[in-house]
């Protein structure tokens, strides 16, 4: 299988590429290029967090509660009647501590329990997982940015299917669901309610 110097190597020669399309085609600016440049370099080594050892386990586990944290944060601190947003600032600060110990721990939980090597994070849902907690993550910089970051996630993750796809010569690391069709459909599930709460916060 490909290591991860290789699927950082090809995430990130993809992702400079796209960035130069962006930049002549939709006029992407320095911060829009750098932020997906950098969600498409990470994106090419995210799915192997599922590793079994610890070390990617707790990183997969922070990684989960600061990007629902991140989430939270840009929902409440939004304007709409639900909830009666906008809350000031404490109670926001609130809202993304338990958030994030929230989903933390149920990240954790859920890694140690339904993931093997090349599980549930080899799925077809962890590139629109990824590029849709991008777009949530930056909302509040305008739509191009969220676009900008939205497609450089998704094409990140999608080196590291496919090129984990071409070494071992199968379709595995392409396939929609884990054998375990439970965690499988909360995956997906999250992963439409994450660019759902993307797009509808959507502003040009
Ligand atoms: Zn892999």
């Amino acid at each position: 299988m490909p290591n991860f110097e290789c699927h950082v190597g090809v995430s990130g020669i993809a992702s400079a590429l796209a960035v130069a399309l962006g930049g002549a085609t939709m006029g992407w600016d320095s911060t829009t290029s750098s932020l997906a440049f950098l969600a498409g370099l990470s994106g090419g080594f995210i799915p192997d967090l599922d590793h079994d050892d610890s070390k990617p386990l707790r990183m997969a586990g922070a990684l989960a509660g600061v990007g629902c944290s991140a989430a939270v944060v840009g929902y409440v601190t939004s304007p709409g009647s639900f909830l009666n947003r906008p809350w000031p600032t404490g109670s926001a600060l609130l809202a993304a501590v338990g958030a994030y110990f929230l989903f933390n721990t149920i990240a954790i939980e859920i890694f140690k329990r339904r993931t093997k090597h090349r599980g549930l994070f080899h799925s077809l849902a962890v590139p629109f997982l990824y590029g849709g907690l991008w777009a949530v993550m930056v909302a509040s910089a305008g739509g191009k940015t969220v676009m900008a970051v939205w497609l450089l996630g998704i094409l990140g993750v999608f080196t590291h299917l496919v090129l984990d796809a071409g070494k071992s010569m199968s379709f595995n690391p392409l396939k929609v669901a884990s054998d375990d069709i439970g965690a499988s459909t909360r995956l997906w599930v999250l992963t439409t309610l994450v660019n759902f709460l993307a797009f509808t916060r959507l502003t040009f």
